[in-house]
């Protein structure tokens, strides 16, 4: 098997040249918002946790009585014996949430979004996707073998282009966006996109992964509706949300439902113990927000419009040097290269918590405002302004 580490031991080092290896690091997440790594405590600026529900006592509690209960594993896909009682409770809860008359919950958003676009879409379909789209919307995308055509980032004046170039020689056509993006925080004009669905005859799908239970203006009003437990609501699986017709098409259909087992009922009964402390404390959902414009306000950034604020630098390089640079200084913030976001727009990724205190955000901006003590550093933020 000589070649075969050769193979693998050549592509490293190209990535490596290019800066583009990743490496995994041990990281334990104890309590909220530190995590431990090399030896170090650090707070994180770099967890989806938005909620902090991941630590919860009443989430984690939830777990394990569902082990306790269940077993620790599903023990075999959701059509054959692992469509466990929680999972209808969960999507029960979800559908009123989204306002649809029903759901499907999957094993992770990944496996949502690729099962669900491959029940919809086919190779005589068109997919009108947002250039900045989440990797598992373009790989979903991309398996159901639909014609994809990418528009300009939030630019409706360029999918009703393509929309009006190519919709006529498909059979059906899709839009997809999502509400939060991820990687830089800004929001999709879904209302404006729900028109130009409707004006073309197309199915508009939105990804709520960064939204749900944090965005409070991400409304509903795409007819599919994905997103996933994993972020704020502190647990793990994905979700959709649609007519019930959509819904029983999707579990009969979707591969990576039919052929993945199910979820683990302790993923399943964090979620819907998330759901409760999220409806009895509203505040909270309010938090994330709030402390990310806190961060913008205190550099002098255009206001924050979710949780999630880049700060793009260009060159692998110089996102991995201000990232070290701030784990330095005691705090968590991944660089994300490409090709998690486009090239040359390598950037640092803050994520706000409620778990963070003023105190925590107060000294990241006052980290960060080091970094750049030479401001002609920084090339651009956000980025997609
Ligand atoms: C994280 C994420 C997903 C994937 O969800 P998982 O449950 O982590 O697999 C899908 N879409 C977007 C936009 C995401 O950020």
């Amino acid at each position: 098997m000589r070649s075969l580490d050769l193979f693998a031991a050549e592509k490293l080092d190209q990535l490596e040249a290019r800066k583009l290896r990743r490496d995994l690091v041990e990281t334990a997440r104890i309590d909220v918002p530190t995590v431990t790594r090399n030896g170090r405590r650090l707070i994180s600026f770099s967890c989806n946790d938005y909620l902090g529900l991941s630590q919860h006592p009443d989430v984690k509690r939830a777990a394990a009585a569902a082990i306790e209960t269940y077993g620790a594993g599903a023990g075999a896909s959701r059509l054959v014996t692992g469509n466990h009682p929680l999972h209808a409770e969960l999507e029960a809860r979800l559908a009123v949430l989204k306002e649809t008359a029903a759901a499907c919950v999957f094993g992770s958003g990944y496996l949502a979004n690729i099962g669900v676009l491959c029940v919809l879409a086919g190779p005589d379909d068109l997919v009108v996707i947002d250039e900045l789209a989440h990797a598992c919307l373009n790989t979903g995308a991309q398996l159901s073998r639909a014609r994809v055509a990418r528009f300009r980032h939030n630019d409706i004046g360029h999918a009703a282009e393509l929309l009006d170039a190519h919709r006529r020689a498909h059979r059906h056509a899709l839009i997809v966006t999502e509400t939060v993006f991820s990687m830089d925080g800004d929001l999709a004009p879904v209302t404006d996109l729900a028109d130009l669905a409707a004006a073309h005859d197309a199915w508009l799908v939105t990804d709520d992964a960064h939204g749900f239970g944090v965005v409070p203006h991400a409304r509903p009003s795409a007819p599919i509706q994905m997103g996933t437990l994993s972020k704020a609501l502190g647990s793990y699986g994905g979700y959709v949300c649609a007519s019930a017709p959509v819904i029983d098409l999707v579990a009969t259909r979707a591969r990576s439902l039919i052929y993945s087992t199910a979820l683990p009922p302790a993923s399943v009964a964090a979620a819907l113990a998330a759901l409760d402390v999220i409806a009895a404390y509203p505040a909270l959902r309010r938090a994330p927000l709030g402390k990310a414009r806190r961060f913008t306000e205190r550099l002098g950034l255009p206001p924050a419009r979710s949780p999630i604020v880049p700060l793009v630098l260009g060159t692998p390089e110089a996102a991995l040097a201000a990232s070290q640079k701030l784990a330095d200084a005691g705090f968590l913030v991944t660089a994300i290269r490409p090709p998690t976001v486009p090239e040359g727009t390598a950037r640092l990724r803050f994520a706000f918590s409620a778990a963070h205190s003023d105190e925590d955000v107060e000294r990241l901006a006052e980290a960060v405002g080091g970094l750049f003590a030479s401001a002609s550093e920084r090339v651009l933020c956000p980025a997609s302004s």
